[in-house]
């Protein structure tokens, strides 16, 4: 395993995609590490680009101030490094998979809480954040023996432009810390495997199916048949 050291080293000198070179470099994790929970986000803005740190722009500022007095000191990441200046493309946010997965692997969390679509498609593929939000899905992590849980809330900027957005992200807040220290596994939703369909690992409630295990994105549905709409049943779509 990388030290934090390595791992700082490894986000700051990566040159993986275009972004470096237009940012003013990339911008690593920031908290507490080994941790139980992660904290994840899209990219960096144009504050965190000028201080080297995630979270702390207007909407890292409002992210902040509804996570740390709910969850602590809690460390914070995001699926791309590089201030984009515009969202991160899917090439972005791919270039961009082993900086998260070793910033991951340092901070050993069991709950990720994923701010935003950007962040949750480097975990689950293919949904809009309306569909996945507030419910946990259980996610492989390089490098993380233990079962990692995650859950994907609305982004803070976009609850910035639209407030009413703040009753869900609370909910989902609530939900998410009654599951922080208790060890156990959270009832969770899951997703036939995009590329191969296969459920390998059966589920724990009766409702769900579990992650693919060899694969690293999910889909309801067969690929080429669109986007199927989520019918309001726990792992249950309709055509
Ligand atoms: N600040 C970040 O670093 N990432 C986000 O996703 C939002 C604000």
């Amino acid at each position: 395993m990388l030290s934090a050291i390595q791992v700082r080293a490894q986000v700051i000198g990566c040159r993986n995609c275009e972004l470096a070179a237009k940012c003013r470099k990339p911008v690593p994790f920031d908290g507490p590490f080994p941790s139980e929970v992660a904290v994840v986000g899209e990219a960096p803005g144009r504050v965190e680009d000028e201080q080297g740190k995630p979270f702390v722009g207007p909407s890292g500022e409002l992210a902040r101030s509804l996570v740390e007095p709910r969850l602590g000191q809690v460390p914070w990441l995001n699926v791309v490094s590089c201030f984009p200046n515009r969202t991160p493309t899917k090439v972005e946010v791919d270039a961009c998979n082993g900086n998260l997965h070793s910033q991951l692997a340092l901070i050993r969390p069991s709950r990720l809480l994923l701010f935003g679509g950007v962040a949750a498609g480097a975990f689950v593929d293919g949904y809009r954040v309306g569909e996945l939000r507030g419910r946990w899905f259980r996610t492989p992590v390089r490098g993380v023996d233990e079962q990692v849980f995650g859950m994907v809330t609305w982004h803070p900027a976009a609850v910035l432009r639209n407030r009413s957005l703040l009753v869900d992200v609370l909910d989902d807040l609530r939900t998410f810390r009654e599951s922080v220290g208790t060890d156990g596994i959270p009832p969770y939703v899951s997703y036939p495997c995009v590329k191969c369909g296969s459920v390998v690992d059966p589920h724990v409630t009766d409702e769900g199916l579990s992650w693919c295990g060899k694969h690293w994105a999910w889909k309801i549905g067969k690929i080429g048949k669109g986007r199927k709409k989520f019918d309001g049943r726990v792992g249950l779509f309709d055509d």
